[in-house]
C-alpha cells in the first residue's frame, strides 16, 4: 500500500494519479481535504522569473508544470463536474512607483527575450482596458498566457478524482507518528491503530517537516510563510476588473464576483493563521493604490494559509534517505502551478524508483540552509 500524508493540492494530485495507474493509495488527512494553504491560495497559474536571481531550476519546473495544466485540467473535467474555471485570458503586472517601473521593465524585456508573449503598456494604456485602474499605476505588463484556475474548486474535483479511481480517503485522521526501522519506512501510526505501508508519501505542507518520527535531518525541511487574503463581493454582473492583476498586491476575479485580494509573506507568524489588523491593512491599502473602486465593496471572508517554503524557496521532491519515504512539499507561492508535474513526477518515482531529471535540483536537503 501507498500511504500519503496530507490531502493537500500536492497529496490529492499526486494520490490521483497513482491510484489510477492500479496502484492501491491511501490519503490520510488530519481534517478535511484542501483547507490548508490550498485553500488560500488565489490559483494563479504561470511561470515568471520575479528576479535575476530566481532560480533557473525552478523556473523550468514551473514552466513544465504550466505546459501540464491543460490536459490536467481536461482530464479532470472528464471526471468531475465541479467547474475549474480555468481561465486563460492573462493578466496585468502592474507598477504603482519609478522603481517598480525598472524592475517591470527588466521582467518585461526578459520574458520578451525569451519569447514570452508580453505587452508593455503606459499607465493609460493599461487603463483603457481595465478601466477601474488607479492614477498610481505608472506602466503596467499584459500577457495572455497567464492562467488561473478556482483553487476551491480544483480540490473539490481532486477528491472526487481521486475516490472515483480506487483511491481511499481518511480525513479526520492525523498521523502521529512515521514507522521507521532500519532505515526503511514500514507504515504508519494513527490513533490506537497502525497501519502498514511499504511507501510513504509525505505532502503534509508546511508541517511536512513535523511529522514525529521523522530523521533529525528532514525535520526542517520547510517552514511556514503566512499568507494572509481577503475575499470581497462585486457585483457579478459589473465587476470592477475582468483579468487578474498584480502589482505589490494581487486581485483576481471569479466569474461569480468574488474578488480574492492577498497577500502577506510573514516569517515569523509560525502556524498562527488569524488574520492580523496589521496584515489586513497592509493588502487593502496596496490594493486601494491599483483599483481606487474596492472602498466600495462588501468584505465576505478574511482568510491565511500557510505556504510550505523549502531552502531558497525551492520545492523539496524526492526520496529522503529513508527506503521507501519520500518527500513531496515545498511549493511556497507556487504549489497549484506546479501540482501536474509534481504529480507526475512523484508518482514515477514512486511506481520505479527512478528520479527525472526536472526534479533532481529538489532533493531534500539538496539546497542552501537559507529558509
Ligand atoms: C495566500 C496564498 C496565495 C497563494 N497563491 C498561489 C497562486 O496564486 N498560485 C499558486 O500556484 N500557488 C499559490 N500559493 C501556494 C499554494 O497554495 C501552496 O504551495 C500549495 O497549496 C501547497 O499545497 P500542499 O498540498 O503542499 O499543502 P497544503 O494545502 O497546506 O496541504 C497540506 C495538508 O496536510 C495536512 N496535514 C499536515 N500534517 C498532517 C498529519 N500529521 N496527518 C495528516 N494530515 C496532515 C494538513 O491538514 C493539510 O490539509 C499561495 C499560497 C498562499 C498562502
Amino acid at each position: 500500500m501507498i500511504a500519503i500524508i496530507g490531502g493537500g493540492v500536492f497529496g490529492l494530485s499526486i494520490g490521483w494519479y497513482l491510484a489510477r495507474s492500479g496502484q492501491a493509495v491511501t490519503i490520510f488527512e488530519r481534517g478535511q481535504v484542501g483547507r490548508g494553504a490550498t485553500w488560500a491560495a488565489a490559483g494563479m497559474l504561470m511561470p515568471w522569473k520575479l528576479s535575476d536571481s530566481f532560480s533557473d531550476d525552478l523556473f523550468a519546473l514551473q514552466r513544465d508544470s504550466y505546459q501540464r495544466w491543460p490536459r490536467f485540467a481536461q482530464e479532470l473535467g472528464e471526471i468531475s463536474d465541479i467547474p475549474l474555471h480555468y481561465q486563460t485570458d492573462g493578466r496585468f503586472f502592474v507598477a504603482l512607483f519609478d522603481n517598480a517601473v525598472q524592475r517591470l521593465e527588466r521582467q518585461y524585456r526578459f520574458h520578451r527575450d525569451i519569447g514570452f508573449p508580453v505587452e508593455w503598456l503606459s499607465g493609460d494604456e493599461a487603463r483603457e482596458r481595465e478601466p477601474n485602474l488607479g492614477p498610481n499605476v505608472l506602466a503596467a505588463i499584459f500577457t495572455p498566457m497567464a492562467h488561473h484556475v478556482d483553487n476551491r474548486n480544483l480540490i473539490l474535483a481532486l477528491r472526487e478524482a481521486f475516490l472515483a479511481v480506487g483511491g481511499r480517503l481518511r480525513e479526520q485522521t492525523e498521523v502521529q507518528e512515521l514507522l521507521i526501522s532500519n532505515k526503511r519506512v514500514h507504515g504508519l501510526q494513527l490513533s490506537g491503530e497502525t497501519c502498514s505501508a511499504e511507501t510513504v508519501i509525505i505532502a503534509a505542507g508546511a508541517w511536512s517537516g513535523r511529522v514525529p518520527g521523522l530523521p533529525q535531518p528532514l525535520q526542517d525541511v520547510v517552514r511556514p510563510r503566512k499568507g494572509q487574503t481577503l475575499i470581497l463581493q462585486m457585483p457579478p454582473d459589473a465587476p470592477l476588473i475582468k483579468q487578474p492583476i498584480l502589482g505589490p498586491v494581487y486581485l483576481v476575479p471569479r466569474p461569480d464576483g468574488r474578488l480574492i485580494i492577498g497577500t502577506t509573506v510573514e516569517r515569523e507568524a509560525g502556524f498562527d493563521t488569524r488574520s492580523t489588523v496589521g496584515g489586513v491593512f497592509h493588502i487593502l491599502r496596496k490594493a486601494q493604490g491599483i483599483i481606487p473602486n474596492i472602498e466600495e465593496l462588501p468584505i465576505i471572508e478574511l482568510g491565511a494559509g500557510l505556504r510550505p517554503t523549502g531552502p531558497d524557496r525551492l520545492p523539496v521532491l524526492g526520496p529522503t534517505g529513508v527506503d521507501g519515504l519520500i518527500m513531496a512539499t515545498g511549493g511556497h507561492s507556487y504549489g497549484i502551478l506546479l501540482s501536474p508535474v509534481v504529480a507526475f513526477t512523484v508518482c514515477h518515482l514512486a511506481l520505479t524508483g527512478h528520479i527525472l531529471e526536472i526534479i533532481r535540483p529538489f532533493a531534500p536537503n539538496s539546497g542552501s540552509d537559507k529558509i
